[in-house]
């Protein structure tokens, strides 16, 4: 029987088999080309030691934090680091137990099952999930009513790498089955220049200095995946505009048509912002209300505006709810 694989889009993209497109794929392959979150790295890297001595697979792994930090990188990342495959699924993709089966029995020893958004699980997945976790079988019933039967089938040993923008929506139970559980945090700007640097060779973007990449990396609020948009925004402005030559007022024309701001803000942050103070006098105010106001989904506040102003000290959140800090009122103002 030939073993049939599922390729994730991702891996398409990755795949060095193809001619190279107009936008080559940035995303690292090993942990060494992986850069920054210094202590997960460590972590992780004596797990994969670890996991190679015991001839195994590496502990299942939940990471946590905010879009666009690293979370499938990783997970592609980790495979590659064992010398095994990555299965890319997602939590809403699955709706019952048996969506998985197809993947779980094809998957070879110590491969990589990567779930993204493993908080939007449905209970019935979660349930057919933990025997698959714990003891690498999943159990079938077979017929109905009185003649109902279990059928166990045992699966190779893999890793599940689930990965979640809300740690806190996951149950007890699917959390306490993870070995490692790691938040992955937002980048400096030291980090997330390093990250640019190593970019622009792939990306054939010479005439850009550190100093310009800095200023990139600045305005980026510490997620890679904006810092990369980015990058390629300033590089077709760049194109068109100066010949290709990039100076740090270039970043600056570039990142002002983006709509990005000193602060690293954009059109939706500060539209948060202002919609807190002009309408609910700076809070506190329920996520809920500033959702329907602004006609956007609560969750995309939560998940992608939310957290980085937390971070930088632009929001509070309080028991009655969000609440402009003294400088997120005098950027809302301004804005
Ligand atoms: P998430 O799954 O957390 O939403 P991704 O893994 O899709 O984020 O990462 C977004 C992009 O950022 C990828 O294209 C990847 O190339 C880049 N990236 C993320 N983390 C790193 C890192 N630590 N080093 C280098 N590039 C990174």
């Amino acid at each position: 029987m030939t073993r049939e694989r599922i390729v994730s889009p991702l891996e398409q993209k990755n795949d060095v088999s193809k001619p190279p497109t107009s936008t080559p794929s940035v995303r690292p392959q090993d942990l060494e080309h992986y850069l920054g979150q210094t202590e997960l790295k460590e972590r992780l890297g004596i797990a994969l030691k670890a996991a190679k001595v015991r001839k195994g697979p590496m502990e299942h792994t939940l990471l946590y934090g905010p879009p666009g930090l690293g979370k499938t990188t990783l997970a592609h990342v980790i495979a590659n680091e064992l010398g095994s495959k990555a299965w890319v699924t997602s939590g809403p993709a699955l709706t019952k137990g048996s969506d998985l089966v197809g993947t779980l029995t094809r998957m070879e020893p110590n491969d990589v099952l990567f779930i993204d958004e493993i908080h939007r699980l449905p209970a019935a997945v979660e349930e057919y999930i933990y025997p698959a976790m714990e003891d690498y079988k999943i159990d079938f019933t077979l017929d109905s009513g009185m003649h109902a039967r279990v059928v166990s089938y045992a699966l190779q040993p893999f890793t599940l790498i689930g990965a979640t923008t809300r740690a806190g929506l996951l149950t007890g139970a699917l959390r306490s089955r993870f070995g490692l559980v790691h938040n992955i945090r937002y980048y400096d700007c030291d980090e997330l220049t390093d990250i640019l640097e190593q970019a622009i060779a792939l990306l054939s973007f010479k005439n850009i200095d550190r100093d310009a990449l800095t200023r990139i990396a600045s305005r980026s609020r510490g997620t890679p995946r904006i810092a990369l948009r980015l990058l390629r925004r300033v590089q077709d402005f760049a194109l068109v505009k100066t010949q290709g030559e990039c100076t740090i007022e270039v970043v600056n024309n570039a990142l002002a048509l983006e709509g990005i701001d000193d602060a690293g803000l954009d059109q939706l942050d500060r539209m948060y912002l202002q919609t807190i103070w002009s309408v609910y006098e700076g809070g506190p105010v329920g996520v809920e209300a500033i959702a329907a106001t602004m006609g956007e989904d609560a969750g995309t506040l939560e998940d992608v505006v939310e957290p980085y102003l937390l971070q930088i000290g632009l929001l509070a959140r309080t028991r009655q709810g969000r609440k402009l800090t003294p400088e997120g009122q005098k950027i809302a103002q301004e804005a």
